[in-house]
């Protein structure tokens, strides 16, 4: 498995040993991975650890590779928060596949660089052949439609609006133009935008509606208004998935505005462009292939390691005009027949992100993974229900791609009190260990924000911290 440096020469057969005992050790680290439900949810080094971490230095000798292993152990892998455990209802964060992390382990052992399609012919037909599929998903044709696999969805929406404003804007034209997002889009549109040089002042922010969707009204007064300004419009980004609410906006709707006035319409579908191997499920995004580009990242809902996101664009050309570069070291292995990596987006050097969700469509069919979902939407429902089957709980954003978000409140308690009582709550129950839950705030009130994509979540897992947080917020509440 290993390969041996020729100068290492010199203590050979102990250089052997270890890598020997390396190996098997990688093997224990899988089968100990498959009882993640045993495992603790947040298991924290020590202020002390840490302090004795940080004292480790890089070595002008080496050091045994099987000590080295230990404390990698001890000190990292042991003491991290597990968002893929099954209680764990954060962020946007699901079960991992363990065919991802064969096909991730994999990868890496073969280490081919994905920047080339000929270094890889058939690794770059597995690229090709998942963004079709997903682009079809889309609406998109296969044929026309193009895609690469990013390390994130900040990557992939960075990526794309490359790709708009080189589409939509003369050069001399950037500072003039104009982009559209709601207050829910998620962080990294902003950022993008902002480490591409657009001013704050070509960012505007669109309100959303009750159920936090974006008001399309306000977005089209807005770009009329900034039209007789003589300003350019030139991006709207949607959400399929917010990730506070699991919000889908109104995309068909969106998607003819932008026709209408010229935009380049991208969905930011990091967290719920899964949605859409979902039969069920797929017409809440109805509108979608309407749009230009679409960032869809299986790290977060196709149970994939990090990092392992997709841009799709509906005209693959609108790729290549934003990132092809002919430099002379690159002649001899760029493709004709197909499309290298290095032409589709920002990267050069790059693993194959697609392998390891290759192994896992391959190994568990579409057909289970559709179940899968499905299976995920629901429980969001099972926690909307049970809340409802207990006193002083509030529901904020109805169940929406798998995420919730509710409050306990009881009635007397001003509203900074409730705020801090949803704080309390959450906090309690991080320290006991049993689940892992943080909060959001939804037009000025602190909820407690569910995302339940964790297709290992069993009824029990739901009902069970369901129970507890309504114990903590009885007891919190008790005085009162
Ligand atoms: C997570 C998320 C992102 C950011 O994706 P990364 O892969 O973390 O860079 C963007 N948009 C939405 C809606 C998300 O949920």
């Amino acid at each position: 498995m290993f390969d041996r440096f020729q100068f290492d020469k010199k203590n050979e057969n102990e250089r052997e040993r270890q890598l020997e005992s390396l190996q098997k050790r990688l093997y224990e680290a899988i089968a100990a991975h498959n009882n993640i439900r045993e495992a603790q949810i947040s298991h924290l080094p020590t202020e002390e650890e840490i302090k004795e971490f940080e004292k480790i230095n890089i070595p002008k000798v080496g050091r045994n590779a099987i000590e080295v292993e230990e404390e990698l152990m001890n000190y990292v892998f042991n003491k991290q928060i597990l968002a893929q455990h099954p209680r764990f209802f954060s962020f946007v964060s699901s079960a991992v596949s363990p065919y991802s992390i064969a096909g991730s382990i994999l990868t890496d052992i073969f280490n081919a660089n994905a920047g080339s399609f000929n270094m890889s012919p058939c690794g770059g037909i597995i690229e090709e052949k998942i963004c079709a599929w997903m682009g079809s998903l889309a609406g998109y044709k296969a044929d026309t439609c193009s895609g690469i696999f990013l390390s994130g969805g900040s990557i992939s929406t960075m990526s794309a609006i490359i790709a708009a404003r080189t589409n939509k804007l003369n050069e001399f034209d950037f500072p003039k133009g104009v982009a559209y997002l709601s207050e829910q889009a998620h962080s990294s549109v902003r950022k993008a935008l902002r480490m591409l040089g657009f001013r704050n002042d070509q960012v505007i922010i669109i309100d959303t509606d009750d159920d936090y969707k974006m008001d399309v009204k306000s977005l089209e007064e807005a770009i009329i208004k900034d039209k007789e300004e003589g300003r350019i419009p030139f991006l709207v980004v949607g959400t399929l998935g917010t990730t506070n609410t699991g919000s889908i906006d109104p995309l068909s709707e969106i998607g003819d505005i932008a026709k209408k006035y010229n935009l380049w319409f991208h969905v930011d579908g990091a967290y719920g462009a899964s949605s859409l191997i979902s039969k069920k499920h797929r017409n809440s995004s109805s509108g979608i292939e309407k749009s230009d580009s679409l960032t869809w990242d299986s790290h977060k809902w196709l149970m994939q390691t990090y990092s392992c996101s997709t841009l799709l664009v509906k005209n693959k050309q609108t790729l290549l005009d934003a990132f092809v570069e002919h430099p002379e070291y690159l002649e001899d292995v760029s493709s004709t027949d197909h499309i290298d990596g290095w032409d589709k987006g920002p990267e050069m050097s790059r693993p194959n992100r697609a392998i390891k969700l290759w192994f896992t469509l391959q190994a568990t069919g579409t057909n289970l993974l559709e179940e899968m979902i499905d299976y995920t939407f629901n429980n969001a429902i099972i926690v909307e229900n049970e809340l409802n089957k207990r006193k002083n709980w509030e529901i904020i954003s109805k169940p929406s791609c798998g995420t919730i978000n509710f409050r306990y409140a009881k009635e007397g308690m001003s509203p900074e009190e409730l705020n801090e009582l949803n704080l309390d709550i959450t906090k309690e129950i991080n320290e006991s260990g049993f689940a892992y839950i943080v909060t959001t705030t939804l037009k000025g009130k602190k909820a407690i924000r569910m995302c339940m994509i964790n297709v290992n979540s069993t009824e029990e897992d739901i009902i069970s911290t369901i129970d507890l947080l309504d114990k903590i917020a009885i007891r919190l509440t008790s005085k009162i």
